[in-house]
């Protein structure tokens, strides 16, 4: 079955594609969950809504995804995150880029925390 559905998703658009959604929903924190430990039907939490979560079917092949973009695409992060999950794109490469932005942001956060609010003048 997985190899038929990898073959017929690489007709819809490259595994690199598919790999660069996949890091993507990774990167902004997306998380894929199999419903009743079945490998065919999964939830995958929205980025955009918040306590949202989209069905992803895998039907005779077929990977289908209950997003609004699905209406307009053939792909999304969200299938491009199953496949992740069930190892039919390889594995997604640890970016270095992503360790730098999050020291970055925690860098600022310090200095924001360091500025301790000014002492409020000695009234009288
Ligand atoms: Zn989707």
């Amino acid at each position: 079955m997985t190899q038929a559905t990898i073959e017929r998703l690489e007709s819809v658009v490259g595994v690199e594609t598919w790999r660069r959604l996949a890091e993507k929903a990774r990167r902004q924190g997306l998380r894929a969950f199999r419903l009743n430990d079945d490998a065919r039907t999964w939830a995958v939490t929205s980025h955009s809504q918040p306590g949202t979560a989209y069905e992803v079917t895998i039907l005779d092949g077929d990977l289908l995804c209950s997003c609004p973009g699905s209406a307009y695409y053939p792909y999304c992060k969200h299938r491009a995150l199953v496949l992740a999950e069930l190892g039919l794109i390889g594995e997604l490469p640890n970016r270095p880029e992503r360790r730098a932005r999050a020291g970055h942001r925690a860098r600022v956060r310090a200095t924001q925390s360091h500025q301790a609010p000014e002492p409020s003048p000695a009234s009288g």
